[in-house]
């Protein structure tokens, strides 16, 4: 079966979300080859990445793979790419991932697709584009298909693979160290799912009315094990931090359900989720877009609507 290099996530060692995502996809279409970049891979994690598929986990635990800033990612999967001749390469569509996919592709003289949110029988990839408008396919026409994919497309599926380490040592280049890590901050985390990684995300917006009302929003989430979204009014008027905007100009989630509280659903906020499994939305007013867009819509006023929502999950816990 042909090989699939995936690109782990990992932070602290433990394995994201996202690449047990990945291997599920590669697992579909071949063989997963799970790339482990810096040190830190333990017993641990190999046997997670083989749970969910993977036939063979590289590991570059080189200290300098992780000591600058991802060209030497890109540089240890072109080393992969030539010595393994993989089918395709699969890295999550995050910030990073894409630029990893960039400089994989131009290294590599290949095509590359990025936040792709499926992918089918010959690497033909689906996308939402357009502000999700438009769905189109694609597929690489040149070199190695490099394919990076959005979080939460894929539900993992766990799927036994023979997970053999093997090591892998890289050369990196004088270009590849131009940009160094100096410092590492950890973002305070709180109890909350990481708002592109949650498989529900409850967002409210103008219609919540003001930062203490944003509360209400959170019991909801909270209920749920959900993360907290926002609109851009919302995090325009303060009420919400930034780093918490869904939509064009800030994080694309793609979870299985997206509850929109007092959101009217403009094209901006629908790209950035839109591609949810289940749109659950909460309006006054019937005539909101997002009405188009929902699975199931509640008119009503919020604050009436999602108090008795969040009860009613409490309960049923
Ligand atoms: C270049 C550009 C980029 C942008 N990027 C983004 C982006 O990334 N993300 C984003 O979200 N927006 C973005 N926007 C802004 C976008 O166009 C909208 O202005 C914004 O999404 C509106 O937010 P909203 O739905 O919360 O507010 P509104 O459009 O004002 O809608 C509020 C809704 O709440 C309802 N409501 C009011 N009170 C209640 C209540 N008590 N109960 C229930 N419902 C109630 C109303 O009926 C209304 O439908 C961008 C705009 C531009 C020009």
């Amino acid at each position: 079966m042909s090989e699939i290099l995936v690109l782990v996530e990992h932070v602290d060692g433990e394995v994201k979300k996202v690449t047990l995502e990945l291997l599920t996809l590669a697992k579909s279409l071949g063989s997963p080859s799970a790339v482990w970049a810096g040190p830190g891979l333990s017993d641990a994690a190999t046997a997670k990445l083989a749970e969910y598929g993977a036939d063979k986990v590289y590991n570059a635990s080189s200290q300098e793979i992780v000591d600058y800033v991802v060209a030497p990612k890109a540089e240890l999967l072109a080393q992969l790419v030539s010595s393994a001749a993989p089918a395709a390469v699969l890295v999550a569509a995050t910030a990073e991932g894409k630029e990893i996919a960039g400089r994989l592709a131009v290294k590599t003289d290949s095509g590359v697709i990025t936040d792709a949110v499926g992918l089918g029988d010959g690497f033909v990839a689906d996308q939402s584009i357009f502000g999700g408008g438009v769905n189109v396919k694609s597929k690489v026409a040149k070199g190695t298909p490099i394919v990076a994919v959005r979080p939460n497309s894929t539900a993992p599926v766990a799927a036994a693979g023979a997970g053999a380490v093997e090591e892998v040592a890289v050369a990196l280049s004088d270009a590849a160290r131009a940009a160094k890590v100096v410092d590492r901050v950890k973002q305070e985390k709180g109890a909350r799912p990481e708002l592109t990684e949650a498989a529900i995300v409850v967002s409210g917006g103008r219609g919540v009315g003001s930062a203490e009302n944003f509360s209400v929003i959170e019991g909801l989430a909270d209920a749920l094990g959900a993360a907290v979204g926002a609109s851009r009014a919302a995090t325009d008027a303060g009420w919400y931090p930034h780093q918490f905007q869904v939509g064009q100009t800030g994080k694309t989630v793609s979870p299985q359900l997206y509850v929109a509280a007092g959101i009217s659903g403009a094209i901006q906020h629908r790209a950035g989720m839109q591609t949810a499994k289940t749109i659950v939305a909460i309006n006054k007013d019937p005539e909101a877009p997002i009405f188009e867009l929902a699975d199931y819509g509640v008119v009503g006023d919020l604050h009436q609507v999602v108090p008795q929502l969040t009860e009613e999950v409490n309960k049923r816990k």
